[in-house]
């Protein structure tokens, strides 16, 4: 830490002395339950929040949803520059009652609890890094920050005020958790959920078989057509991930369900596999039957840039001045960073405090990983004035 200048060093030391108030808000986040459906437990976790922008003096407001979460929007400093843009989500992937069931502990230099790593610490570490730049100054450029409520449904609410936040950004800085390996992530792949929805017709297997059109049957066939689209070098995957369908055992099954992922590196990728599908979707493989397809979440590949890559570097640079070697991965999750990067800002993802098994029981955090992010974001930040 040796080439600091006296206002770097007192924006890194109030971050680090803040690591007992930074665990606090931690624990009190993860404690509450926040699935992306459960609009008062994603609010409650923004009003915390709100607590702590507000007793810092931050300026905040809320844009409010019927079914999501509301989008928090806090800001420090103001102007017609360019922004500097934090991001993260509030909501899980956890049901009701885990909070309970499984509450944040700590367990020698781990802690666990839903949400513990994606991404509750991310939001701790922004909103503590907003505080110290609303209390010491020195930001080259307003700073904002962004809590939104549905990431892990893809955003249906949040994506048009992430990428018109992105737009007007010099760089996008998303809190989803480390990687395990210490990482930031520089790509991700896009993705598209899909209903697959088939119908058929109802008939006694025993008296009247001929009389029925099988739904599970083209179920089955649509489902070997959809797999055959992956192409692992091509970084294109299908995975028929749900099935339902059928009635009893002994009638021609009516109807059929299933869930389908696409997941893909670029945007000619995806309208190339999206026409595959639906010409596969149209077919019927089983004369009579009928299908329909529904997108119900979308996520944009972020895909690298000189932009993100040179923000990369100057990221990895201020966080190896701090003595922390932080190396760039690729990962096939999509996150809300990819529709920052489709607006055009530079866009660096994953740099919230270190965890792993995100999405299920065993997630867990590095404590010791969440002052040095925090030192890091905020290093990054104070030199992003330096061209
Ligand atoms: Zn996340």
């Amino acid at each position: 830490m040796a080439d600091l200048t006296p206002q770097e060093r007192t924006v890194l030391d109030w971050l680090a002395a803040q690591r007992p108030a930074m665990l606090a808000l931690l624990e009190a986040l993860v404690n509450i339950d926040s699935g992306s459906h459960d609009k008062p437990g994603v609010d409650a976790v923004g009003a915390r929040l709100r607590d702590v922008l507000e007793s810092h003096g931050i300026v905040h407001d809320v844009i409010p949803d019927d079914r999501f979460g509301d989008a928090l929007r806090a800001s420090v400093g103001s102007g017609p520059n360019t922004t500097i843009l934090l991001m993260g989500h509030r909501d899980t992937v956890f049901p009701q009652g885990e909070a309970s069931r499984r509450p944040f502990r700590i367990e020698g230099e781990r802690a666990y609890g839903p949400g513990v790593a994606d991404m509750k610490p991310g939001l701790v570490m922004n909103a503590f890094v907003l505080a110290a730049f609303a209390k010491f100054g020195g930001a080259p450029a307003p700073l904002v920050g962004l809590f939104t409520g549905d990431e892990e449904i893809g955003s249906p609410f949040s994506r048009p005020l992430i990428e018109a936040e992105a737009r007007r950004a010099r760089a996008v800085f998303n809190a989803e958790p480390g990687r395990p390996s210490g990482a930031v992530v520089t790509a991700r792949k896009g993705g598209v959920f899909m209903r697959l929805a088939i119908t058929g017709k109802a008939a006694h297997s025993g008296a009247n078989f001929a009389q029925g059109i099988s739904a599970i049957e083209e179920l089955a066939r649509k489902i070997v057509a959809l797999h055959a689209l992956t192409d692992i070098a091509r970084g294109i995957t299908v995975n028929v991930g749900i099935v339902r369908g059928g009635q009893t055992v002994n009638t021609v099954a009516p109807s059929a369900q299933a869930e389908v992922d696409l997941r893909f590196l670029t945007r000619a990728d995806r309208d190339v596999t999206m026409a595959r599908i639906q010409s596969i979707v149209d077919t019927s493989y089983v004369p009579g039957t009928g299908a329909k397809l529904d997108i119900f979440g979308e996520f944009l590949p972020l895909t690298e840039t000189p932009d993100g890559e040179r923000l990369y570097r100057h990221y990895a640079g201020c966080a190896e001045a701090l003595g922390v070697k932080i190396p760039a991965e690729f990962t096939g999750g999509c996150a809300d960073s990819g529709f920052a990067a489709g607006a055009g800002a530079p866009t660096l993802c994953a740099t919230g405090p270190v965890g792993g098994k995100a999405h299920t029981p065993e997630e867990y955090l590095e404590l010791d990983s969440i002052v040095p992010r925090a030192q890091a974001l905020a290093l990054a930040i104070l030199r992003l004035g330096q061209g």
